[in-house]
């Protein structure tokens, strides 16, 4: 038997994802493995803000496909393969894919697959859902893409949603890339300590306490060079504010909107943007997936990071397939710090 989740209702544009929108249930795979296939046991999943836009029937982008009724429900997850009929993969291989079935168990075509190097990100597995993942591709490439950090510009860099997957490691690679100071905005006191005593950020603030706009300028005397923007809403509002002539925002994410119908990336209300206008800041929509050919030399150049202590990584993990609609209720809800990872079997 494997057990396998589904994706139990649509929940609407406006609406608060909560576990109970996914149903477990047990099942059986084929007993043989077709030509062209391998038999894996999942190890890890990821959960991340993007399937909220998979809850609705139409999720506003052309790359995503909504999750259906009843149907297995999928993401970025990793196993081992525990039998293979694929010329290129052999039993013991850990592998990975975006779109990994909810399951314990499955059969897989082998075309689908990455072969990944426990090596290179010293045998944690997991970080390659997260830092050597498509989230620090995302910091990296997002950075990189959109930023315009240099070396000895004296820039600062300010990161929302600072202790998430993305965030913490973007202000940690905004710092690596050039950035003289970096402040991150985060839900929480704890996060926030963790990000200046662990992650090596100047300073933080809890947005859900105090005076955001005026510890951002006591943090901040010289204005905002690079905002790395997770989160959208009021936020960002406040953080554009401050930001100088000619500064960037590197559009990463609004997850405070996707509970809402609005289309993405969302509007800025006119005064923000005329602030935006005026001062000529960037504001590109930026899509890790189209640099995917960038994809495997910003891997190893995180893994290197990772292996020399220059990237601090943090994961919040969660243990059994039973628990990933809480996971990601948790996630949308700021509880983890780093990484959100499910934990599936040894
Ligand atoms: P994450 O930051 O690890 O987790 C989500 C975090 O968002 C929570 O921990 C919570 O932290 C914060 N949050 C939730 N609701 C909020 C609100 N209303 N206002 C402010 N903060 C809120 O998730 P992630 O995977 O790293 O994703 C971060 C962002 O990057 C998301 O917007 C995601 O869509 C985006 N993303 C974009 C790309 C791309 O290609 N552009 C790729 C991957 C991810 P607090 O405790 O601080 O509230």
């Amino acid at each position: 038997f494997i057990y396998l989740l589904n994706s139990n209702i649509t929940l609407g544009k406006n609406g608060v994802p909560v576990a109970e929108n996914f149903r477990l249930e047990q099942s059986t795979i084929a007993d043989t493995v077709q030509v062209g296939q391998v038999r894996v046991k999942t190890l890890y999943l990821s959960v991340d803000p993007y399937m909220r836009c998979r809850m609705n029937e139409d999720t506003g982008s052309d790359y995503l496909r909504p999750w259906q009724l009843s149907e297995v429900a999928d993401g970025g997850g990793i196993g081992v393969v525990e039998e293979s009929q694929h010329h290129n993969l052999a039993k013991g291989d850990f592998v990975t894919s975006f779109t990994w079935p909810w399951q314990t168990a499955a059969i897989l075509d082998g075309d689908s697959l990455q072969k990944l190097e426990p090596q290179l990100v010293n045998g944690r597995l997991s970080y390659f859902l997260g830092a050597a993942g498509i989230t620090g591709l995302t910091a990296l490439l997002g950075i990189r893409e959109k930023g315009h950090v240099a070396m000895g510009a004296n820039q600062t860099m300010v990161v929302s949603g600072a202790a998430g997957a993305c965030g913490s490691l973007a202000g940690q690679i905004g710092r690596l890339e050039g950035c003289s100071r970096v402040v991150g905005i985060a839900g929480t006191d704890e996060k926030c300590s963790i990000l200046v005593q662990e992650m090596g950020f100047d300073a933080a603030i809890n947005y859900k306490k105090g005076d955001v706009a005026k510890q951002l300028r006591e943090l901040c005397p010289g204005g905002v060079d690079v905002y790395f923007d997770n989160v959208g809403g009021d936020i960002s509002d406040t953080v554009i504010s401050q930001m100088n002539q000619n500064s960037h925002i590197i559009l990463c994410g609004q997850i405070s909107q996707y509970n809402k119908d609005v289309p993405y990336p969302p509007p800025l209300p006119p005064d923000t943007e005329k602030i935006q206008k005026e001062r000529n800041i960037t504001r590109e929509r930026f899509l890790v997936l189209n640099y995917m050919d960038k994809q495997e030399a910003s891997v190893l150049q995180l893994c290197q990071w990772i292996q020399e202590g220059k990237l601090k990584v943090r994961e919040t993990v969660v243990e059994g397939l039973a628990n990933i609609g809480a996971a990601f209720q948790s996630m949308m809800n700021g509880g983890n710090i780093g990484k959100q990872i499910v934990s599936i079997s040894k």
